[in-house]
């Protein structure tokens, strides 16, 4: 609860700022799945506007806030309230327009040129936008300051005081047990590298019915979430009452679009179980993006991939998807789990897409640190997925070029993907000890982990940094340990 006069205060001269973020939220939700095409550059200029609106009435906050910094008798609540505002001024009044203008600038130019970069396959095109948006992220980091690497300044933007010693450790305990764990999962061949499911169709209505039931098994509320459709699934959120989730449906390979939907929900449970009581303020949001990612993973790999889970969702996957019938439950079991080295990301499997996560967060760092040229990072990506993932891709578009991220300037942002997983591991060894956990999800009564989750995390919001938050809930931080020891009992069992 916010008391104090002085944090009162400012949360009330917030307020406007809150509601223009939701606007944006609800402009972007919209773009992305109703807007007419031709409709993107008015939307852009829209959204562009209103963040501008924004900053302006943040940057008037800041003296209210240095004043409210030297209140002694501050709740936690407060306390998290003052941080996470002046963690946002913090940016605005370190980082010049200028600067930012040119990101932004070259992120929109950039990602035009990416798509088409893709699409041909050729690197040489994209490469002067990405030597322009490393140039800046370099005086970005350098206008924010940071410790020992440049590349921690990116980071702390999506993940507070991640460092890249935290990274490093993580990713070589991940690395030196995992990359056994996948050769011999792979020599034994109890989970396919691929399974005929894959290549069946489905109508898409009946999929949207299995999606409807998985929203039922997760027990998402009617009245305060809702979901439709775009070409790359996402979660938004308006408020504590207002929770979007969008998924796909590429026609086959129902698995897809089933774990798009449990992941983006997992998402959702988080935002809608944050206190009503923080509603309006900065604390109604997720305290990171690995925090947040750690729970659309819980639920999407740890429960959703279980054998219990499937067992649910089985009966209604066979009444919708007559295909289906041919196959077991266990089969259907090893169709959502197969294991395949690939080259693509984001149809990676539980087993190698950290792997994925490692070559990037190198290439970041080499690069934001300048340790590298830009020409260089396309052979180096191919070199690193060949010795971390076992798979040389033949060109960009299978290689450097497959992800959005750092045409839009996104550095520092991947590494939160395998944060996620982790934290996620933290998550599932606690709530094991303390709910029968497969007998819980075997009866269905997914409304107890929610609750579960509700009490040890979501409540909280943003009022505590996430190692804060882990050491409140764990003891310990990002301990890859938890991680490693279920995908061995998932995968050796
Ligand atoms: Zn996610």
């Amino acid at each position: 609860m916010l008391q104090n006069a002085s944090i009162t205060e400012i949360a009330e001269k917030y307020k406007p700022l809150w509601a223009l973020d939701s606007v944006g939220a609800l402009l972007q939700w919209d773009m992305e799945t109703y807007m007419p095409l031709g409709a993107s550059k008015p939307r852009g200029f829209t959204i562009a506007q209103t963040q501008l609106l924004r900053q302006e009435r943040m940057l008037q906050l800041a003296n209210l806030v240095s004043k409210a910094e030297k209140s002694t008798d501050l709740n936690d609540s407060e306390t998290g309230f003052l941080r996470v505002l002046k963690r946002d001024l913090d940016y605005f009044t370190k980082v010049p327009p200028k600067l930012l203008e040119d990101i932004i600038k070259t992120a929109t130019e950039g990602t035009v040129v990416w798509r088409e970069a893709r699409k041909k396959s050729d690197f040489s095109m994209f490469k002067p936008y990405l030597e322009k948006m490393v140039g800046l992220k370099r005086q970005e980091a350098e206008k924010l300051g940071y410790q020992r690497q440049p590349y921690n300044a990116l980071m702390d933007r999506f993940e507070e005081e991640i460092t890249t010693d935290d990274v490093d450790r993580i990713f070589s305990s991940l690395r030196s047990e995992l990359k056994g764990l996948l050769t011999k999962v792979l020599s034994e061949g109890k989970f396919p590298s691929t399974h005929p499911l894959e290549e069946i169709s489905y109508e898409v209505a009946a999929m949207k019915r299995v999606n409807e039931a998985a929203l039922k098994l997760l027990q998402m509320p009617e009245k305060t979430f809702r979901m439709d459709i775009s070409t790359h699934p996402f979660t938004t959120s308006m408020s504590i009452e207002d929770v979007r989730i969008t998924t796909r449906y590429e026609g086959k390979d129902f698995k897809a679009s089933l774990y798009s939907t449990v992941h983006e929900s997992g998402h959702a449970i988080y935002d809608l179980q944050i206190d009503p009581s923080l509603d309006y303020t900065p604390l109604s949001r997720g305290t990171s993006l690995g925090v947040h990612e750690s729970q659309s993973r819980f639920w999407e790999n740890f429960i959703g991939r279980s054998r219990e889970f499937v067992k649910r969702i089985y009966p209604n996957l066979k009444a919708n998807l007559p295909f289906v019938a041919r196959y077991s439950e266990e089969d259907v079991y090893r169709y959502v789990n197969s294991v395949k080295p690939s080259l693509i990301r984001v149809v990676a499997d539980e087993l190698t897409y950290n792997f994925h996560i490692m070559v990037r967060y190198e290439l970041e760092k080499k690069l934001i640190g300048g340790e590298m040229e830009v020409a260089e990072a396309p052979g180096m990506w191919r070199d690193l997925m060949e010795e971390y993932v076992g798979v040389r891709p033949r060109n960009d578009t299978e290689g450097i070029l497959q992800d959005v991220h750092w045409s839009e300037g996104l550095f520092g942002y991947f590494p939160t993907y395998s944060l996620g997983n982790v934290i996620a591991g933290m998550f599932y060894n606690r709530v094991q000890k303390d709910l029968n956990l497969k007998t819980v999800v075997a009866n269905g009564e997914l409304g107890r982990v929610k609750d579960w989750l509700k009490e040890r995390l979501h409540k909280y919001g943003a009022v505590y940094s996430p190692k804060e938050l882990q050491k409140r809930a764990f003891g310990e931080t990002y301990d890859p340990h938890w991680l490693i020891k279920y995908l061995q009992e998932k995968y050796l069992a």
